[in-house]
């Protein structure tokens, strides 16, 4: 017997009008890209989205189309976020932060009919337009007195596009299983692969995100998500603070730590989100500038492991609570959160943070396994490390457009990739993306642990453990190492801190400096370019090199 209640669609533009009609004074603040810092409220979104979804119709754009941006956290991007999946059509967000090839790919693979940019990708457009075969027009994101000259065929203004348009717009009754957003992976190995979102799963992925387990954001909360549009939709914050009303902060391009400090402080922002170098640039501007924050409250924390230190630093040092987050593209993106359970609540502060170490419990609606390499499921005693699966309505169930099915299990599981612990109260620990497990003598010594474990050091900004060829023990762990501001720190004092913490076998064989870690265009500690600058050749391990 079927149910007898109402079949709504979930469908994404619900969300800007529940905003519009409950909270339409709330504001969305960006600071621009022309400059200033912009103010317009939910109110103005909703109008706007509509003249930019009768704008997007008139230009021809059709459901199932993709309309792609490159472009920062800001009320435009946000107005793209609603209209374009609105009529039908799939907002594919570009990381602009790639290789011009790998732009290249991604927006001929997706196809994309409409290419939405800001200003600061001009020049990066006008270098690769040439090799783009599907994009027929290009919108700059500005108004007509901030239009560059430029030679791209089809040049369109923004403001001059929704001008033309009234805001008379009815969102068509779409089926919430239609394609809204596409994203695709950095590809670090082989080739970017698209994650192709739903509506359903976006709405689904946000009802969980503004309950307490989830972000636990409210109206009374302004957030400001760091972390960009362009990846993994900004985490959903843009989503969630509109189903909830939050006022938003969007910090535009600048987001160096003087920057974000200001913004945090002149908007009274109480909820932040963003990758750790995001919050190290953070924390290195206080240290230095001696500055405090005086509203923000809560830190979301995630996309690479979030270093004790930093925890620490945040709650013990400047008050602001961590909540550790682990997530994948592939899953829209939100995996597990760290807020602590009941139980937790009285321990001392050490042992809290601890907990808050790992990568977050498992929520309601991600399923999570850990399996060896034959598939057997691995115990949930928070020891046994294996492959980590997931499932659930807002995970992947094949990649965009590709024939590449091995990730994909018959019976609904995706192989995040991820080498992970689970305990039997569904707190997990990513030990390492299973390509940057160090593997020695026949054990795995976790790259995240000892990089974690350096990172505790006074004296050391950030790390990255790498593992390097050996004879004997077929790979072993070597350290690169980036000093504080102003420390001295050498590599056997690291050593000494590093080996009461971690057995003796894992301590590192040697320990490099540099001035920087390069990152990838996700934020993350580029292993792979750590490899071929200090693994690759042959090269064995000196201890302790300077
Ligand atoms: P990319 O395009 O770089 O793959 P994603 O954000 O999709 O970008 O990367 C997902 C991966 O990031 C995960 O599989 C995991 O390895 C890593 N990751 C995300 N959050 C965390 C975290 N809190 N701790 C450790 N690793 C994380």
């Amino acid at each position: 017997m079927r149910g007898l209640m109402q079949d709504w669609p979930l469908l994404i533009p619900s969300l800007i009008e529940h905003a519009a009609r409950y909270h339409g004074d709330e504001e969305i603040v960006s600071r621009s890209v022309e400059g200033p810092i912009h103010r317009c409220t939910y109110r103005d979104v909703s109008l706007r989205a509509k003249r930019l979804a009768n704008a997007l119709q008139g230009l021809g754009a059709r459901p199932g189309d993709r309309i792609a941006t490159l472009a920062w956290n800001g009320y435009r991007h946000l107005e793209l976020y609603f209209a374009v999946p609105g009529i039908g059509a799939v907002c594919h967000t570009v990381n602009p932060r790639l290789f011009d090839e790998q732009i290249v790919f991604i927006i001929n693979h997706a196809g994309d009919r409409y290419l939405f940019l800001d200003l600061s990708f001009v020049p990066l457009v006008e270098r690769i337009a040439p090799k783009l075969a599907s994009v027929e027009g290009y919108v700059i994101m500005t108004d007509r007195d901030h239009m560059p000259e430029s030679a791209l065929a089809n040049l369109l203004c923004y403001e001059e596009l929704i001008g033309g348009h009234n805001a008379d717009h009815e969102w068509p009754k779409l089926d919430e299983r239609d394609a809204a957003g596409l994203c695709y992976t950095s590809g670090t190995t082989g080739d970017p692969k698209g994650a192709l979102y739903s509506h359903r799963a976006i709405l689904l992925h946000t009802f969980f995100q503004c309950s307490t387990y989830g972000l636990g954001i409210s109206n009374r909360d302004t957030a400001m998500p760091v972390v960009p549009m362009f990846h993994a939709n900004s985490w959903g914050i843009p989503h969630v603070a509109t189903m909830c009303g939050a006022r938003q902060i969007y910090p535009g391009p600048k987001v160096d730590g003087a920057s974000l400090y200001e913004l945090i402080e002149a908007e009274r922002v109480t909820f932040a989100a963003g990758v750790p170098t995001v919050w190290l640039g953070l924390l290195e501007f206080l240290k230095q500038s001696g500055n405090r924050f005086t509203t923000l409250e809560r830190a979301l924390i995630g996309g690479s492991a979030t270093p004790r230190s930093m925890i620490e630093t945040l709650e013990a040092g400047y008050g602001v609570e961590v909540t550790h987050a682990w997530g994948m593209t592939e899953m829209t993106p939100v995996g597990t959160t760290g807020i602590l359970k009941k139980k937790h609540l009285g321990l001392p502060d050490e042992a809290r943070r601890d907990k808050k170490l790992h990568q977050g419990r498992a929520v309601y609606g991600v399923e999570l396994k850990i399996v060896d390499e034959e598939g057997n499921e691995l115990a949930r005693d928070g020891k046994a490390a294996g492959r980590l699966l997931v499932r659930g309505p807002w995970i992947v169930s094949a990649y965009y457009n590709s024939d590449e099915n091995e990730r994909f299990s018959r019976d609904g599981w995706f192989d995040t990739g991820d080498v992970a612990t689970l305990d039997e109260d569904g707190y997990m620990t990513i030990t390492d993306r299973s390509k940057d497990v160090i593997k020695s003598g026949g054990e795995w010594i976790s790259s995240i642990f000892l990089e974690n474990t350096a990172m505790g050091h006074p004296g050391v900004a950030e790390a990255g453990a790498i593992a390097v060829p050996h004879p004997k023990w077929g790979e072993r762990p070597l350290l690169v190492v980036v000093r504080a501001k102003g420390s001295k720190v050498g590599a056997q004092e690291i050593l000494d801190y590093m080996r009461d913490k971690v057995a003796k076998w894992q301590l590192p064989d040697e320990v490099v400096f540099v001035d920087e870690i390069p990152h990838t265009a996700t934020g993350k500690i580029s292993k792979k370019t750590l490899r071929e600058r200090f693994a690759e050749g042959g090269r064995a391990c000196a201890r302790g090199r300077t």
